[in-house]
């Protein structure tokens, strides 16, 4: 069995199944193959290939999402390392020393460190600016900051 795809003079589409090619020749030939919506049996089969197209279209997607991963990476990579360089790392005392320099009790710096999400929510009410760091995306480059 062969199925095809068919198209009437009046560009309506429609798919029939034949034992052969030649069988639709016949069928064709002799008039016994109409439209399904207008009756017409002025038939051509329909030109195909939306397979190879879509399934490249498919890989440059996925091509273009890892090109954009990799470059969220490095830009976060090179963040991370940005932090690491000039931000002092006070670990999970980040709060406290978060806090005494905010009011004033320790010298303003730069610092970096781990905080609970409760923890920099209330930093945060207490109008502590802090952002995250975000993690790279790759596990490969899954690495601890400190
Ligand atoms: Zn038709």
């Amino acid at each position: 069995m062969i199925k095809y795809s068919l198209i009437c003079s009046e560009k309506h589409e429609f798919e029939a199944w034949f034992s052969n090619s030649s069988d639709y020749d016949v069928q064709k030939s002799k008039l016994l193959i109409g439209c399904p919506y207008c009756s017409s049996t002025k038939i051509e089969k329909a030109i195909m290939a939306p397979n190879i197209a879509s399934s490249r279209k498919k890989e440059e997607i996925t091509m273009k999402k890892n090109r954009n991963l990799s470059d969220l990476n490095s830009v976060i990579g090179k963040l991370r390392q940005h932090i690491k360089d000039k931000f002092e790392y006070v670990g999970d005392k980040f709060p406290e020393e978060a806090r005494a320099i905010h009011y004033g009790e320790k010298e303003e710096r730069k610092i970096y460190g781990e905080a609970s999400l409760d923890e920099a929510k209330n930093l945060h009410d207490e109008g502590i600016s802090l952002s995250p760091i975000p993690e790279l995306a790759s596990p490969k480059n899954k690495k601890k900051l400190n």
